[in-house]
């Protein structure tokens, strides 16, 4: 373990354009439940009698909006704090790299902890706007359960999540800059993503720099092209190579 800490640790040296590119386990260390695993909400969400991709669908959204806010207030609105993983992603860029994080997330974790390029493939549960009129509103008008269904305070119109839900693109812009930073950068670093949700998972093929390390609890479809994996918690391999790195 050392030794492939060491290792990690001279790669980002040598590196200046490092992309890190993670999922959902980056989250379950601050305690967010994921998606797809075990004790994921996909697998432990039962109580509405619907699979929560389902709920997390922009027809659901529009048939049921009274149930999708139940269920978007329990698993999308909290106050999780950033863990190691974001800390020390967030601390690469003091060192002088330039750093763009892609996730899958939408907690907002990464801004939080202090990382300035974030590119939000899924979009953010830290932002709301109206349907009709397009008024901007923060997360605490959503988490107020006395607006069942908020509304606009302007026109009236359903006020939504920028989170982007099952039936609906990606942001094109997004995903422009992640094509670009993945195909221009030194450096990549995957974690906490074991790379099964398309079309997010097909950018890091784009990658063609000289590094690529992939840190996860479980294998991944990029273990047999990265250069150094790590079964293993991102936050303490993270934390770990940052003090290689300071000495
Ligand atoms: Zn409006």
């Amino acid at each position: 373990m050392k030794d492939k800490i060491k290792r990690f640790a001279q790669m980002v040296k040598e590196s200046q354009k490092i992309v890190f590119f993670g999922g959902a386990g980056v989250s379950t260390e601050s305690g967010l439940k994921d998606y797809r695993s075990r004790d994921g909400i996909y697998n432990t969400c039962k109580k509405y009698g619907i699979p929560p991709e389902e709920i997390l669908s922009i027809d659901f959204f529009w048939e049921h909006p009274e149930t999708f806010f139940e269920f978007y207030r329990e698993y999308f609105i909290s106050d999780a704090l950033p863990n190691k993983a974001h800390t020390a992603i967030a601390q690469l860029e003091k060192l002088g790299k330039q750093v763009t994080v892609v996730t899958q997330n939408v907690d907002g974790l990464h801004q939080k902890a202090g990382s300035t390029r974030v590119l939000e493939l899924h979009g953010s549960a830290a932002k709301y706007y109206c349907d009709r009129c397009g008024e901007k509103y923060g997360v605490e008008y959503v988490a107020n359960r006395a607006n069942a269904v908020p509304k606009c305070a302007k026109c009236g119109g359903i006020i939504r999540t920028d989170v982007v839900l099952y039936g609906e693109n990606l942001d094109h812009n997004v995903m422009e800059s992640t094509v670009r930073a993945i195909w221009d950068a030194d450096m990549l670093i995957i974690g906490g993503t074991s790379l099964t949700v398309y079309p997010a998972a097909s950018f890091i093929e784009y990658f063609h720099g000289n590094h690529l390390v992939v840190i996860n609890k479980e294998q991944t479809r990029s273990d047999d092209a990265a250069d150094l994996v790590f079964h293993d918690s991102i936050g303490q391999v993270m934390t770990a190579m940052l003090d290689e790195i300071k000495g």
